[in-house]
């Protein structure tokens, strides 16, 4: 199986570690050929205003955008959750608007611009996942096709739509693979 990573800016190289552990080949994605042949795509955390921007002028956000909608397992990591978004309060950015979710972005207070905590996820049983925020988003409300696989504090931080996978926080730079595993379940089963 081999997996996509969109790789304009940010954690690139944590998520190719983390599928390479999980024993999944990855192609970095920088134009609209790499998308050829991949069962699936990893979206990072980055800056998503400049991500959208990148992925328009390389011509990613169509294909992307017609990948996603056909079916293909996209996993949006913070910068990469906004992009999955429908909606972004606030902002008329770039995105992808696969996901039928409303996004806030920043919106943890200052205090909390990056933060850890370890989260109960039921979907991946056993101990709580260590999150790790880093200026992050999180989900405001979601459409009745999106199940909520994390919220806290009224705020929806990891949840699925179908193909979609869309998590506030940073799996990738933990130890844990476990959110990584559930997503390539996802390209098992498709
Ligand atoms: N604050 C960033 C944004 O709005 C997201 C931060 C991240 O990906 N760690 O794009």
């Amino acid at each position: 199986m081999k997996v996509g990573i969109l790789a304009l800016q940010g954690a690139v190289r944590e998520h190719r570690n983390m599928l390479h552990r999980l024993g999944a080949q990855t192609v970095d994605v920088l134009n609209p050929q790499d998308l050829r042949g991949v069962s699936g795509l990893i979206l990072p955390g980055g800056e998503s205003t400049t991500v959208g921007k990148l992925m328009l002028r390389y011509g990613l956000l169509t294909p992307i955008a017609e990948a996603g909608r056909a079916g293909l397992p996209i996993f949006g990591t913070c910068t990469g959750l906004i992009l999955l978004a429908k909606h972004i309060n606030n902002s008329s950015q770039h995105t992808l608007a696969l996901m039928d979710a409303s996004v806030e972005r920043n919106a943890f207070g200052r205090q909390q611009a990056s933060f850890e905590a370890d989260m109960p996820i039921p979907v991946l049983g056993g101990k709580p996942f260590h999150a790790i925020f880093i200026r992050a988003p999180y989900i405001e409300k979601v459409g009745s096709g999106v199940t909520v696989l994390l919220r806290h504090d009224e705020k929806i931080l990891f949840a699925r739509q179908g193909n979609l996978l869309a998590a506030a926080f940073h799996p990738e730079l933990t130890d844990d693979t476990r959110i990584h595993e559930y997503f390539l379940s996802f390209i098992i089963e498709n």
